[in-house]
């Protein structure tokens, strides 16, 4: 059984039938509570407008990885809200050579700051792919602690990130000690292949890397060891609300859900960086 507006099956979600038409359960919420991305707008908008009136040197902080998503945050607070972020980058040992050269020539095209801080993950993604299991959200939760660091010690209450979904009904979450993050570009609903089109005049290539990412080493490898030990993608509640919210067709997202292709250089780059695989 397959639902009717996702990509979910039954293999996946738990799939329910409701007057002849057929959803997963997240659909359900979905229709039942439907997010108000408007609102959503309105309230991260009042925030940046009011950060342009704010002193000191950096407006805010930007969680930056050179992936198209950060990218496309810091193309928003630049050209959108003329803000100046100071771009943070946590290097965990797997950011691709291409991400870094991309985070260099956009930040020195946008004339801001980038912090790289280098850090080491080995043992985290070893781990997690010798479980076969996702390590994005502990990878994530690192990364983020580091830039909330960062937050504290220039005292700087908003740090920006370029997640393109929500946290439930709203963009905002309120972090330790009076830090708040804010997922831009989630408000905006700006599809894939509009993403490619905003970053098209922009000094920022993709990269080959495997799964669905422009930045980081190690993802598909770890699809391809998850998707070998379930038959499915870890990806695909983030990729089913993609398609939910119309950002993703069901097309692309069948694609992105299928087992990745890994390049052969990824595996060679991984083990050369220290990656035990
Ligand atoms: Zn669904």
């Amino acid at each position: 059984m397959k639902c009717s507006i996702c990509i979910h099956t039954s293999k996946t979600k738990k799939i329910i039938n409701k007057n002849g038409k057929v959803f997963c359960i997240d659909c359900l919420n979905f229709l039942k509570y439907p997010p108000n991305f408007e609102l959503m707008k309105k309230e991260v908008e009042e925030i940046l407008h009011n950060l342009k009136k704010s002193e000191g040197r950096y407006h805010c902080i930007l969680a930056f990885s050179g992936g198209k998503d950060s990218v496309l945050a810091l193309k928003l607070l630049k050209e959108k809200f003329k803000l100046n972020p100071l771009c943070v980058m946590v290097d965990n040992n797997y950011i691709s050579k291409e991400a870094i050269e991309n985070a260099l020539k956009i930040t020195k095209y946008y004339e801001v700051d980038l912090m790289i801080l280098n850090r080491d993950y080995t043992d985290l993604f070893e781990d997690a792919i010798r479980r076969g299991e996702s390590p994005c959200r502990r990878c994530s939760k690192l990364i983020l602690r580091e830039v909330w660091r960062v937050a504290k010690m220039l005292n700087m209450k908003y740090i920006i990130t370029g997640h393109e979904l929500p946290f439930g009904h709203s963009a905002i979450r309120k972090m330790k000690e009076g830090v708040e993050m804010i997922r831009l570009l989630a408000p905006y609903k700006i599809k894939e292949e509009e993403k490619y089109k905003m970053l098209k005049n922009l000094p920022w290539k993709k990269p080959n890397l495997g799964g669905y990412t422009t930045n980081c080493l190690v993802l598909g490898v770890a699809l391809e060891r998850f998707y070998e030990k379930y038959g499915f993608s870890f990806e695909v509640d983030r990729v089913a609300t993609l398609v939910r919210f119309g950002l993703l067709s069901k097309e692309k997202a069948e694609e992105v859900l299928k087992k990745p292709d890994i390049p052969e250089e990824v595996y060679k780059e991984l083990r050369r960086r220290g990656l035990n695989i």
